[in-house]
């Protein structure tokens, strides 16, 4: 796909845990990049985000390689052969001194490259180091749930967020978009900067437009320029390449207009290049072919042999034409043809009627259905002429167009810094263009913990439903909002879909990009961190709950202060006291230890008590009406908890039988006799009296089983565990039931 980078990845490590050396190049169009992690984990989850084609790593390591091949199943992982050539140490090159162990990815690169015969590497730019911690981090299953680059079902397009945010004009565009998208901004002078040069842009809008009419004339130049250093770009190739500089001027006058620092800096950065599209436009015809072997490529004016082998080509023609015309006259054969075949050559056709008449000096070649072919001596002699001149003129144009595809490839580096700032302009004025048709905003980021969304839209579901049906909402997060929020609500109200808007909001800002909102103000996210509804991994054998239980306790270990959280009905995949006491015990570590700004979506509406006790803690609902034994959705996040799930009406709602509702409703009570007393009427926020003792149900007596749940869930330390200690830890937990 023409969006995507197609990224040969090595990585070099100290030891197993770490730290590693993560390599990569895309010969292909020529971006080299370097980066260090400390742990395994931000390995894997940068190699989920470069997805390259293929990795490489040092051989006799076969633990580390069994690891990332059970990490990365569909990846291919080669390692360095023993005996492989250190390849040529003057491509793939750094500004400056790299440490160790960037040298040694660079190393295993270079040995990768050269054991596949790539050395045509001119065009690679210099090694662009860049630090993972310097973005916001999205792991792959954040990517996953939040439909960043796939929907949950595993398609691409409409749907995603890139789907929506991708209307660069040109491929090299799209890729650049892609990875802002990838590693969102975390220092808030950049993100202002992208966010003026936003403004500028729409500021003037002939001048956005201009510039995007303009860059449609762009072609893939980074994939044209690398298949001119390998030898592989064709004739059209060349053109497209000469049809894209030509608009190079252009887009410089058009950003003429004093501009905020970004621009000015795009500026600066775009070689405008004239001297390589003159040549160009000098050498190459209007139109050329794609093959070269029927030459037709360059232009006459540009080789005054091209135009003496092309003229007499052009006599040859005529001499046929008289010559048959003359040898008519001269036989009084009104239908004798002078006629050329690849396998006979020039010949003069005679039909069967005619035959008495052929002249003496007429040597016979061929006899055909309905005639003779002949030739003559004087028609071999200009036949050899002619085809002389034409193979020397074939022979000619593709000697003038290797020397021209090399003398591209000889400034190779110099376009490739161009296609750079163009494609950063592509992406700036895609995001522009997404922000006046959709009426965003430009959100304040600051380096506050509040996020503050007023009006705010969920910025693909928006558009997957008829225009004004999306209900907009104002959500309050962190600071004095409090860290957590807790939304209740029944099935189908909206909690999943206000979580992921906040997360897909926070994205789009820190990328730069303006958001669907009438207002935003959002505290710089550091990641983002998602455990949304119940995915079966079938490939590694892990159960639903397994799963969740792995994904939340990668939360615990790895949140901070400045992440952000969204839970979505974490342990719902077991029993419900465990889940609920998971759940309890989730919410209390996250509110008490790591403080981020969690959102945490639950049916349990007896986490709601967690408010009276915990001051960061916030209930909030998802309003619903109802109405003659059936519920309104109201799409409206209010303050407050909701003590009621409405599962039987929404299976009212979804069409189960009258009778298996109403028998729902009588089991429904005669549970609730039996059971905890709780308030099933409330949807208003409910002030419960203030107990000095939080119990996880208020009611009936404490069950001593669950004075040693809670002392096994105080005493256990989620961050320092390993998937399997949580499950054991569950077992355990059972056993005490
Ligand atoms: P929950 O997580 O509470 O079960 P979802 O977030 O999955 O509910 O939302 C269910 C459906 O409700 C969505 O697919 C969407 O069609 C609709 N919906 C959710 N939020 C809104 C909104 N703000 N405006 C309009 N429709 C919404
Ligand atoms: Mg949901």
């Amino acid at each position: 796909e023409k969006d995507l980078n197609n990224f040969l990845t090595a990585i070099s490590l100290s030891s197993p845990t770490g730290p590693f050396g993560i390599c990569s190049v895309d010969v292909s169009t020529g971006d080299l990049r370097a980066t260090v992690v400390t742990s395994k984990e931000e390995m894997h989850d940068e190699i989920w985000r470069l997805s390259p084609a293929e990795l490489v790593v040092p051989s006799n390591l076969d633990d580390f390689e069994a690891t990332l091949r059970a990490a990365h199943p569909n990846l291919l992982v080669n390692t360095q052969k023993d005996d492989a050539p250190l390849g040529d140490t003057k491509t793939l090159v750094a500004d400056d001194a790299l440490p160790e162990i960037l040298d040694q990815a660079l190393g295993l690169l270079r040995s990768q490259l050269a054991s596949m015969r790539m050395t045509a590497l001119e065009h690679v730019r210099p090694l662009v180091r860049y630090h993972a911690g310097n973005h916001l981090v999205l792991d792959a299953t954040t990517l996953r749930n939040l439909e960043i680059f796939r929907t949950t079902d595993g398609h691409t397009g409409k749907g995603t967020l890139f789907h929506l945010v991708q209307r660069a004009k040109s491929g090299p565009g799209a890729r650049a978009l892609r990875s802002w998208m990838r590693r969102p901004l975390k220092d808030i002078a950049k993100i202002e900067s992208r966010q003026e040069a936003i403004a500028h842009l729409l500021d003037l809008p002939d001048i956005q437009l201009g510039i995007r009419d303009e860059l449609s004339q762009m072609r893939d130049i980074e994939r044209i320029v690398s298949r001119c250093v390998s030898g592989a770009a064709h004739p059209k190739d060349l053109a497209a390449l000469r049809d894209s500089l030509e608009v190079l001027p252009r887009i410089k006058v058009l950003l003429s207009a004093d501009g905020p620092p970004w621009i000015e800096r795009l500026k600066g950065r775009l070689d405008t290049l004239e001297d390589i599209h003159k040549v160009l436009q000098q050498a190459l015809v209007e139109n050329p072919p794609v093959q070269m072997h029927d030459g037709g490529i360059i232009n006459e004016g540009f080789e005054p042999e091209v135009a003496e082998l092309r003229a007499l080509r052009t006599e040859g023609s005529q001499w046929f034409l008289d010559y048959e015309a003359q040898q008519r006259e001269r036989s009084g054969i009104p239908s004798l043809k002078v006629r050329f075949n690849k396998v006979f050559g020039y010949y003069i056709e005679v039909t069967r009627t005619h035959l008495a008449k052929v002249p003496e000096d007429y040597i016979r070649k061929q006899t055909i259905a309905n005639g003779e072919r002949y030739f003559t001596p004087e028609l071999k002699e200009m036949e050899a002429k002619i085809l002389n001149a034409t193979g020397r003129l074939i022979q000619l144009e593709q000697e003038i167009f290797a020397a021209l595809r090399s003398r591209i490839a000889g400034q190779a580096l110099r376009i490739q810094h161009t296609a750079v700032a163009v494609a950063t302009l592509d992406a700036i004025t895609a995001l522009a263009d997404l922000a006046s048709e959709s009426g965003y905003v430009k959100p304040k980021v600051h380096d506050g913990h509040e996020l503050v969304l007023i009006d705010s839209r969920h910025p693909t579901l928006e558009l997957l439903m008829p225009p004004g049906e999306f209900v907009p909402n104002d959500i309050k997060l962190g600071g004095e909002h409090g860290h957590l929020m807790l939304i209740t609500g029944p099935n189908m109200a909206g909690k999943s879909t206000v979580m992921r808007q906040v997360a897909l909001t926070s994205i789009l800002a820190q990328m730069g990009a303006w958001i669907p909102a009438g207002e935003a103000h959002i505290g710089l996210v550091d990641r983002v961190f998602t455990r949304v509804g119940a995915s079966d991994s079938i490939t590694t054998g892990r159960s639903t709950f397994m799963v969740e239980m792995v994904e939340t306790s990668e939360i615990l270990a790895h949140a901070t202060d400045r992440s952000l959280i969204l839970l979505d009905e974490i342990g719902r995949g077991t029993a419900t006291f465990d889940g609920l006491s998971i759940a309890w015990a989730v919410a209390e570590d996250l509110h008490d230890r790591v403080g981020g700004r969690t959102m945490f979506a639950t049916h349990y509406h007896e986490l709601c008590d967690l408010s009276q006790s915990k001051e960061g803690v916030r209930n909030a609902h998802i309003a619903i009406r109802e109405w003659e034994g059936k519920i309104i959705f109201l799409r409206r996040l209010k303050a407050g908890p909701m003590r009621r799930s409405y599962g039987i009406e929404v299976g009212n709602l979804a069409g189960l039988p009258q009778s298996v509702v109403s028998r729902a409703r009588e089991v429904l009570d005669g549970l609730e006799c039996d059971g905890p007393q709780v308030d099933k009427t409330a949807t208003i926020p409910m002030v419960a009296p203030p107990s000095p003792q939080m119990d996880l149900f208020s009611g009936p007596p404490a069950d001593p089983r669950w004075e040693r749940v809670l002392e096994v869930l105080e005493g256990a330390k989620p961050d320092s565990m390993t998937p399997k200690d949580a499950l054991l830890l569950l077992y355990d937990l059972r056993e005490l039931l």
